[in-house]
């Protein structure tokens, strides 16, 4: 196809008149970055364009059999879907064809002229670590920009489109360096035409064998045919054709899930695991579904939309079937299909379709039944999946309350105890002391050393484990969850301890002896809380004594009922309005530091300086929990004061 006239007799219509001449556009900024990447590539594995053009034509042919369910005129006359390559060695051209959904003139500028995807700053992130010579040119298609990929071979790229049922043609061309121009041309047939004229360096692509060769490797899980044309126009399919997942699962290769899974999800990498189900009976349905080996970019998006295609009798209906597959698996990959449904099934109703949550169901415990073998056979690998997928898996157990005893068995934590290891629940009660009722676990950011906070110093000297809860959803499960194997689950921040009837491992002599020495100054003790209770007054909820600390003199806790200390601070964190607790002050009887206080309460003219050491323990344990001092210049002030007086300034 030779160039669109630049000019054209103005027609009716206004899109006419205004697409008569071609017009320029500015590449997304974004666009223009990754072009110039392109066009300069380092990248080796160059052959990768010709699988993101042809996954778009695969994926455009999908979106046509949808539309023409309900719109028959939209594909008749030309209804064999196919994607069509022709190599012209003369010209220096290499051309991808489809006949599937095409673009409009805005579809062009939206879809390429800019980066439409969330996670733009992910993408952004990934660039500049490509710019630095660290990128892996595999992780392009994440972000969608498959099509960019062919300013790797092309120094310029054409592209005649029409979409169906739409009267108008267009022809889109760039030479990659920031800009793009689009202009009618009506003689674009419908689907999708690119052009790309092949740098010198890259001519290799228009060799046949070469062509085949990258087709076999990449592309042979397309379910439409892939046919080359030669020069005299014969020509020869280079695949199956067939769907992937319709094929017998003991014939299809790792290499065919793996090329598979990178079209379906839009990512890099490989299956971590694979579920490819056929369920005959009450309905009819096969899932091919994947776990992928990292998390895509989107993971956390607050929409957390999952990206299972809906299929029905082979035809792609959706990537939006709300429901279809639980938010709490939203890493899944994959394909239903489905037999059961009517094809012309609106998108609209198909989030209340009964039969549709009966075979997301079945799927579901299928994905859940995997990851429970895997976790049984292979607990390192399980660990791999563990760290990219935990704090996703465990907002199902807030919701699923169906599911929520598998996916309780499926969580895996790190403890007190457990160094680099991860603990599953069943590990945890398994190890639990006699006489241990509950699940001990402590809130916190990992990062913000958790396994030094104080609360947990008497559980260490018992050689009680406890669960660090790490992931900001722990925070909802738990209050929920109940208890696991008729263990209820008890924060350690949070009412009291209760450690006394569980004896130390760790006393020695010594200490033995110091606390026959604390018995005797049980009453100076009571002494101090009263007076350390009185001179704080509304600052806390209440003190007392402590059986969890054995080095810090005092820790702060949250009083039974009361919101976790950790979760306000997350609430806080997040913008929510939070009306702050008051917290319980815990004092340890056996510092000698409280001690020293607790002799000094009886004796005359030591009010002051006791009344300093009250707010400065209280400053102290706040300082500790990791909370910022609500007046700082006292607390500054009282340290001074208390400072110059031991070092007898
Ligand atoms: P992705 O395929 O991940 O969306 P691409 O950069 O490969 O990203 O393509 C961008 C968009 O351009 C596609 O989402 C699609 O809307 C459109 N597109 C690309 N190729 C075709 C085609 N052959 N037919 C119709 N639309 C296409
Ligand atoms: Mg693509």
């Amino acid at each position: 196809m030779g160039e669109a006239p630049v000019e054209e007799a103005p027609e009716s219509g206004k899109a006419k008149a205004e697409a008569a001449k071609p017009e320029t556009h500015e590449f997304q900024a974004e666009v223009s970055k990754l072009l110039d990447l392109m066009i300069n590539s380092l990248y080796k594995d160059k052959d990768i364009f010709l699988r993101e053009l042809i996954s778009n034509a695969s994926d455009a042919c999908d979106k046509l059999r949808y539309a023409a369910i309900t719109e028959p005129d939209l594909i008749t006359g030309d209804s064999d879907l196919k994607v069509t390559i022709e190599a012209d060695k003369e010209a220096r051209t290499l051309t991808i064809s489809d006949n599937g959904i095409g673009m409009s003139h805005d579809d062009l500028v939206q879809n390429l002229g800019t980066i439409a995807r969330s996670g733009t700053e992910a993408f952004l992130k990934q660039l500049k670590k490509t710019d630095e010579g660290e990128g892996d040119p595999s992780l392009i298609g994440q972000f969608g920009v498959g099509f960019y990929s062919s300013f790797m071979v092309a120094s310029k790229v054409e592209l005649f489109t029409r979409r169906a049922g739409e009267d108008a043609g267009w022809r889109w061309e760039s030479k990659g360096r920031g800009k793009f121009s689009i202009q009618s041309d009506d003689s674009a047939a419908r689907g999708a035409r690119i052009v790309l004229h092949l740098r010198k360096s890259e001519a290799d692509f228009l060799d046949v064998s070469r062509i085949r060769h990258i087709v076999g490797t990449y592309s042979d899980h397309i379910a439409l045919p892939i046919e080359l044309l030669d020069d005299g126009g014969a020509a020869e399919t280079l695949n199956e054709g067939s769907a992937l997942w319709t094929r017998p699962a003991s014939e299809i290769s790792a290499e065919q899930h793996q090329e598979f899974f990178r079209h379906v999800a839009h990512l890099p990498g490989d299956p971590w695991m694979t579920v490819h189900m056929h369920a005959e009976g009450r309905f009819e349905y096969t899932a091919l579904v994947y776990v992928p080996d990292m998390r895509p970019f989107d993971l956390f998006d607050p929409a957390r939309t999952h990206r299972v295609r809906l299929y029905v009798k082979r035809v792609f209906i959706t990537d939006e079937c709300e429901g279809l597959v639980p938010g709490y698996l939203r890493f899944m990959r994959g394909i239903i299909d489905c037999n059961d449904l009517p094809l012309n099934v609106s998108r609209e109703t198909l989030q209340h379709n009964p039969l549709l949550a009966k075979i997301g169901s079945g799927v579901v415990k299928r994905i859940l039944s995997e990851l429970d073998k895997k976790a049984q056979k292979e607990p390192e690998k399980y660990s791999e999946f563990w760290e990219n997928f935990g704090a996703v898996l465990k907002e199902g157990i807030y919701e699923a309350s169906d599911n929520r005893a598998k996916l309780m068995k499926l969580a895996r934590f790190r403890s007190l105890t457990s160094g680099e290891n991860w603990l599953s629940l069943d590990d945890y009660v398994d190890a639990m002391a006699e006489g241990q009722e509950a699940i001990y676990y402590l809130s916190g950011d990992a990062a913000a050393g958790l396994d030094k906070s104080p609360q947990l110093e008497g559980f260490k000297a018992r050689g009680i484990d406890v669960l660090f809860m790490t992931d900001p959803v722990d925070q909802f499960w738990l209050p929920t969850a109940g208890d696991f194997e008729a263990k209820p689950f008890r924060s350690i921040t949070q009412g009291s301890a209760d450690l006394e009837k569980f004896e130390s491992v760790e006393k020695s002599d010594d200490e033995a002896a110091g606390e026959a020495e604390d018995k005797a100054s049980d009453g100076d003790m009571d002494k101090l809380i009263a007076m350390v209770k009185l001179t704080l007054g509304d600052e806390v909820k209440d003190v007392r004594t402590s059986s969890r600390l054995t080095e810090s003199p005092v820790c702060l806790v949250a009083d039974e009922g009361d919101v976790d200390m950790h979760f306000e601070r997350l609430l806080r964190q997040h913008q929510q309005p939070v009306t702050g607790q008051k917290r319980v002050l815990e004092i340890n009887p056996g510092h000698s530091l409280t001690m020293a206080l607790a002799t000094m309460v009886s004796s005359e003219g030591a009010s002051a300086a006791l009344e300093d050491a009250a707010h400065l323990l209280l400053d102290q344990a706040r300082i500790l929990e990791g909370e910022t001092l609500p007046d700082p210049a006292s607390f500054s002030r009282r340290l001074a004061g208390l400072l110059t007086k031991t070092l007898g300034a």
